[in-house]
């Protein structure tokens, strides 16, 4: 029998918890307990209400469930990762403590799964609790993700995903610390399904990301994903140095013959000359830029995450 892990990364969560294993429990008893066993992982990310003393008790009643305990909140990005590297089953399946990602597709992801794709991915349909806001900055997101990204990228992609056991060693191998999992995952390849979810309101408590966090969350993204917001700043220099340099030569050439006479006036010649300079110093900033962001990621060296315990 396969072993099916689901990640449940959890924040201040204390309404829902309840609420989501009580969802799972369920689907396992009617529909899938003959032929997945479960695991179930919290990962508590540094929540500060009752949600830690709910999983215990949950922990406690049923074997399956496991947690692991930040010792402050590290972000759920950090929280997924520790799940995925905690998880012993042969598939995983990370999905959200507030019932926005429907345990009723779980069936679905699992066939797809049975039937040979490796990592099957939940696309949300449109959401209702959107803003308009929202909704543009997202479409706007995937246009220019799918401009600059290396690897192909699918619109509406949520972190509702579950990962066969070979995806979940590649992840594990991966050793960076600023990190987007689904961007991840994106980046290992595989092959890859898809299941269509309707994404509802959050049932209990309050969305943690705020817009501003929303908009980082987007950089850095399209950062890990791809260099070339880095790259705009040396193909600036680069523009302005194929610019500059047939301006200075017809500026010579206008001064000690007699084709053209333009008449420059001496600075002229030397603007065009300053604007070579800063071509060529804008490509360097570029170049720089990028080694150093590089050095500074790979040299912190810190654990990256802290956890209290784990049961
Ligand atoms: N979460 C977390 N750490 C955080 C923020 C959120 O583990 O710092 C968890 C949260 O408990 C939930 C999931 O990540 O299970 C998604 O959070 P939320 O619903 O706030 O995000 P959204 O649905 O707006 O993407
Ligand atoms: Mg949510």
């Amino acid at each position: 029998m396969y072993c099916v892990s689901v990640i449940i990364p959890v924040c201040n969560e204390e309404k829902n918890i309840p609420l989501i294993y009580e969802a799972l429990y369920t689907l396992w008893e009617e529909k899938l307990k003959d032929f997945f066993a479960l695991e179930i992982i919290f990962v508590d990310d540094g929540s500060v209400d009752h949600s830690m003393m709910l999983i215990a008790e949950i922990a406690r009643i049923d074997p399956r469930v496991r947690s692991i305990e930040f010792s402050r909140n590290f972000g759920k990005e950090i929280a997924t990762t520790a799940g995925i590297h905690a998880c012993t089953g042969d598939a995983c399946i990370m999905m959200d403590a507030d019932m926005q990602h429907p345990v009723d597709v779980i069936p679905a992801f699992l066939l797809k799964w049975r039937e040979g794709d490796e990592v099957v991915i939940g696309v949300r349909e449109r959401s209702e609790s959107d803003g308009i806001l929202k909704r543009w900055g997202s479409w706007f997101f995937y246009k220019i993700m799918r401009m600059i990204s290396d690897v192909p990228i699918i619109s509406h992609a949520t972190d509702f995903r579950l990962l066969d056991r070979v995806v979940i060693d590649a992840f594990n191998e991966l050793p960076e610390r600023n990190r987007i999992t689904r961007g991840l995952i994106d980046w290992l390849g595989f092959r890859r399904g898809i299941v269509q979810f309707a994404a509802g309101k959050r049932l209990q408590g309050e969305p943690s990301y705020s817009t501003l966090k929303l908009v980082q969350l987007a950089v850095t993204s399209m950062i890990s994903l791809s260099l070339l917001p880095l790259r705009i700043a040396g193909y600036l220099g680069i523009f302005i140095v194929f610019f500059s340099v047939p301006m200075g030569l017809f500026m010579l050439v206008d001064r000690y013959t007699s084709y053209t006479s333009l008449q420059f006036t001496g600075s002229a010649i030397l603007a065009v000359i300053l604007m070579f300079l800063i071509g060529i110093v804008l490509i360097c900033l570029g170049l720089l830029a990028f080694y150093i962001g590089h050095i500074y990621h790979e040299s912190q060296g810190r654990p990256m995450y802290i956890a209290r315990n784990r049961k």
